[in-house]
């Protein structure tokens, strides 16, 4: 993944919103931004300043020191470039980035990604390029149980539970998706799935990847240094173990492979789904009594989380683009429906230890920033649902009906919660000319 990142790079300034505005109040805009939602343990400002001259990132501090910066972005460039990086591909605008150092942003009107026709008989989302992926791999517990996204409750009279409950997520997932995928097309939406329910990103089921691509994937990451050779040995070993092969190996590229497909697909929007646990209730072998609900973005990087220049450009990015405005907007409209429609509340930042120690709050209640690998790499505003807590005790009972999970009344509500936080969001998006 790390030497492979198939980006579509759409670097625009917010120009409707800076388009007047003075330097002054850009430096004082992207200062407060930079520390508000990447800079999570305020330890990276040895990586870029943000001053007159513009925006530049440094590969180290001592760079910084010695005013040598890796990438410069200047404020006062006036050539207007979006549409040629719209239309280049990762590799080359690393190319050209890398070999110059320097970008340029346009600083000319540039056209909302989203917005509603003039036509009032068009549908809502006409045209609109929506990604959605669901969380997780799993179409059975057998594979649950390998990506460790599959709970058992024991039957508990006292709880009224009388059989035993098994919940895989990547089921929930997929099913959550597909209704949503039906729902945005009748409004006129283009939906792209980043996987089926059986097989994942690579288009096909993990044991198939196995037999397949497994053993060219291990000499491929041992070129280029990313597996030490007793690491290859033990991976072509009898002994090896399918859970290592998984999670080692199989989970980064796969999720990799998910940004690839989505940053070609060109959304303008992406919604990643997930179903949450309490993470208190370890094993997931019995009910909890919590519930709520959340989104992440990306931002909130960490104190060694700029040690590459893929992750320093990712951040750069996410400061200079307005995807993470976008993002933290179109959470907000996902958190306020799922309150509302799945009546379970949002999560405060003292609800979950993770909350506390690894994301920065946004504004918006119940949406974090979180340096996740798929909100940090695609493309779009992007959101990271989280709904539920498989593991309540109420919730457990719901989520367990019925096989075919598009059949669940609760998946239902889940999917037309994100249905019409959409909808929402999008009669907010100014009219286009
Ligand atoms: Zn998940």
């Amino acid at each position: 993944m790390k030497h492979n990142l198939c980006i579509l790079l759409f670097l625009v300034f917010k120009a409707n919103t800076f388009a007047q505005k003075d330097i002054p109040s850009k430096i004082k805009y992207y200062i407060n931004k930079a520390e508000k939602y990447l800079d999570k343990e305020k330890a990276l400002s040895g990586y870029y300043s943000i001053d007159k001259e513009g925006i530049k990132i440094y590969s180290s501090p001592q760079d910084k020191a010695n005013q040598k910066a890796e990438f410069t972005v200047s404020w006062l460039l006036s050539d207007y470039l979006d549409d040629k990086i719209q239309n280049h591909t990762t590799q080359q605008m690393f190319d050209i980035y890398f070999k110059t150092g320097i970008f340029k942003f346009p600083e000319g009107e540039y056209p909302d990604a989203v917005y509603i026709k003039k036509n009032p008989n068009a549908k809502k989302l006409e045209g609109i390029r929506i990604a959605i992926d669901p969380g997780h791999i799993a179409n059975d517990f057998t594979m649950g149980d390998l990506e460790k996204k599959h709970i058992i409750i024991k039957g508990d009279s006292i709880n009224g539970i009388k059989d035993s409950i098994e919940i895989a997520e990547g089921m929930l997932t997929f099913a959550t998706a597909k209704l949503l995928k039906d729902k945005l097309e009748k409004e006129g939406a283009i939906v792209f799935l980043t996987r089926t329910a059986d097989k994942c990103a690579f288009g096909k089921t993990f044991s198939q990847w196995k037999k397949h691509d497994f053993k060219n994937t291990l000499d491929s990451l041992f070129k280029i240094g990313e597996l030490k050779s007793s690491q290859k040995k033990y991976f072509l070993s009898s002994k090896v173990k399918e859970r290592d092969i998984f999670r080692v190996i199989f989970r980064d590229l796969e999720l990799a492979k998910r940004v690839e497909l989505i940053n070609t697909f060109k959304p303008d929007y992406t919604v990643i789904i997930h179903f949450n646990v309490d993470e208190s209730n370890l094993e997931w072998k019995k009910t909890t009594s919590k519930n709520f609900n959340m989104c992440f973005v990306a931002g909130a990087f960490m104190k060694n989380d700029l040690s590459n220049k893929e992750k320093r450009f990712e951040f750069l990015r996410l400061l200079v683009s307005d995807d993470l405005e976008k993002s933290i907007a179109l959470s907000s409209f996902f958190t306020k429906q799922f309150e509302l429609e799945l009546q379970v509340p949002i999560a405060k930042t003292g609800d979950a230890k993770y909350l506390l120690e690894g994301c920065l709050p946004s504004e918006a209640e119940g949406v974090y920033c979180r340096n996740l690998q798929l909100p940090r790499y695609i493309h779009s505003p992007v959101v990271y649902g989280e709904t539920l807590y498989q593991d309540n005790i109420n919730e457990c009972k719901l989520l367990y009906e019925e096989t075919d999970k598009t059949k669940n009344k609760r998946i239902q509500q889940v999917a037309e919660a994100y249905f019409n936080g959409i909808m929402n969001f999008a009669n907010t998006i100014k009219k286009s000319p």
